[in-house]
């Protein structure tokens, strides 16, 4: 169990093994999304904080990347192990910094942070690469090796999940890590980082550094001796990086945005997909990547679907959420939510309907001053307007109705996104032949957000550039190197 320390109401950077003040002195203020008030305060880093980090990286990594596979698989356990411990205060504190229900952060978000440290202790123990022979008297094999210190950057919707998601793997393969987590969900992380000194992670291993994008983050990317970036976020963000580290040859990552398309034929199981629709549309406040915003019906249920859908919005509980019954928390700050409003408005403008919701909530008691908006279901608009073409990344969702696959292929494919799309029907082969022509990474087939570590995760055009999970990111964090020998 971590020591319950009294938590400090200003966080720290985790440099070197230990907790230092911004050399600055400057926070910035973190806010709880249910309550919409200050609550802690988070170090205000720049380049000096993050040379700080890089050098004690540095030190770290001829150690880190020289111990056992065992060692280091060994204490990845220690880690997971301790954020199982804590999953119930991690859950809290998640929910605290993020708005999202307790119920999810206390079962998916931290339980998953300790999947993906427990999966990559054991893949890199199972992690080989390839030989190539050519005739009798010539092989080739490639060897592996750590790229040295490594920026992983993340985002605020999963905060210690998708941390974790790039820290395990990059620290499996025996890279030293600067990792930066969102500076609007920054506290699990800094709880991440008592979990990491209390498993006796060796000093300068891992380093977290808050911070700012723009500032903390824009030095992780500038700083030559960062070899790679592993960059979770906005396809805005996304995009200045890759010019900035494009020309430094670094070793990019790229997770970005997405409006991803859920294509419903009239042959499916209809309550099956209308439960997980009401999931894969409004869980996480709609703010998960992997959503499903733009809603495609086949003509014969579009009118059903319509009624039972909107039907089961309404039912959606919006409201604190540490209570167990909630659904819908709060959004995660009033910036994200005056630009769902927004968008909400330009459905109006462009000619949408509102079917449920569209407005904000301010329940009764202590979240009264929270950020908390209606799951919104809108219909009447065309495929290539900008509401259905620009990431809202919130609880709102646009419904339209379609007659033939290739009409519906045309609409899926019309965004500059492909990151997700799920596929509801009960034909094989249709189910085959619609998976076959989206142009997305990941193609889920009546079901949504059924994860195994082991596939490969990303997206295409600007939804990013490269793959996570599985293999993919112990290749991502390490360099091939082809041996030929004649003999
Ligand atoms: P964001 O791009 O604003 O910030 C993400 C992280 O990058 C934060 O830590 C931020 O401080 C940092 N950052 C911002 N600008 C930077 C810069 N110029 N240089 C270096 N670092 C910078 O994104 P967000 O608002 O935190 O997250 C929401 C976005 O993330 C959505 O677009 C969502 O689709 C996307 N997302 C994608 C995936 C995926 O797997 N593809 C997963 C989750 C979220």
């Amino acid at each position: 169990m971590l020591k319950q320390k009294k938590e400090d109401k200003y966080f720290k950077n985790y440099i070197g093994g230990d907790f230092h003040a911004p050399i600055s002195q400057n926070y910035l203020e973190n806010y709880s999304p249910p309550i919409g008030q200050v609550y802690s305060y988070i170090p205000d880093s720049d380049e000096r904080d993050v040379e700080l980090a890089v050098e004690a990286a540095q030190k770290a990594f001829p150690m880190w990347s020289n111990t056992t596979l065992e060692m280091r698989s060994r204490m990845l356990m220690r880690i997971a192990d301790l954020i199982e411990q804590n999953v119930e205060r991690l859950a809290l504190a998640e929910t605290e910094d993020n708005g999202k229900p307790l119920s999810l952060s206390s079962t998916v978000d931290i339980p998953r942070a300790a999947s993906n440290f427990r999966f990559f202790a054991t893949a890199i123990l199972h992690f080989a690469s390839e030989s190539h022979a050519m005739g009798k008297d010539v092989v080739n094999y490639t060897l592996r090796k750590p790229l040295g210190v490594v920026g992983c950057i993340s985002p605020w919707n999963l905060p210690l999940y998708l941390f974790t998601w790039k820290i395990a793997p990059a620290l499996a393969a025996g890279n030293t890590v600067v990792a930066k987590p969102s500076e609007v969900t920054p506290r699990t992380a800094f709880l991440f980082s008592e979990i990491c000194q209390e498993a006796g992670l060796p000093e300068g291993v891992l380093n977290i550094v808050h911070g700012l994008g723009t500032k903390a983050g824009r030095a992780i990317v500038t700083n030559p001796d960062i070899k790679a970036i592993s960059f979770t976020g906005s396809t805005r963000a996304g995009k200045e990086i890759a010019q900035t580290a494009s020309p430094m040859f670094k070793k990019l990552s790229l997770e970005l945005g997405g409006k991803n398309p859920n294509i419903i034929f009239a042959d499916c199981d209809f309550q099956q997909m209308l439960t997980t629709t009401i999931r894969s549309s409004f869980s996480n406040q709609g703010q998960i990547c992997l959503c499903g915003s733009r809603i495609f019906v086949q003509r014969p249920i579009y009118e059903r679907f319509k009624t039972e859908f909107t039907a089961k919005a309404y039912l959606l509980k919006v409201g604190d959420p540490m209570e167990e019954n909630t659904h819908i928390g709060a959004l995660v700050s009033k910036e994200h939510t005056d630009k769902i409003l927004h968008y909400i408005d330009l459905a109006q403008k462009e000619g949408g309907t509102i079917l449920a919701g569209g407005k904000q909530v301010h329940p009764k008691g202590r979240c009264s001053e929270g950020w908390f908006v209606e799951p919104t279901v809108i219909e009447g608009l065309p495929y290539d307007c900008r509401t259905n073409q620009e990431e809202i990344f919130g609880p709102v969702v646009t419904i339209m109705p379609f007659d033939t696959e290739d009409e519906v292929i045309k609409y899926a494919n019309s965004t500059e996104y492909g990151l997700a799309a799920t596929v509801w029907t009960s034909n094989l082969q249709k189910a085959h032949r619609v998976a076959e022509r989206l142009e997305s990474g990941i193609v889920w087939v009546n079901c949504w957000m059924v994860r195994d570590l082991r596939t490969p995760f990303g997206g295409v055009k600007n939804s990013g550039v490269g793959r996570e999970g599985g293999w993919e990111a112990l290749r991502f964090f390490t360099e091939p190197k082809n041996v030929c020998i004649k003999f």
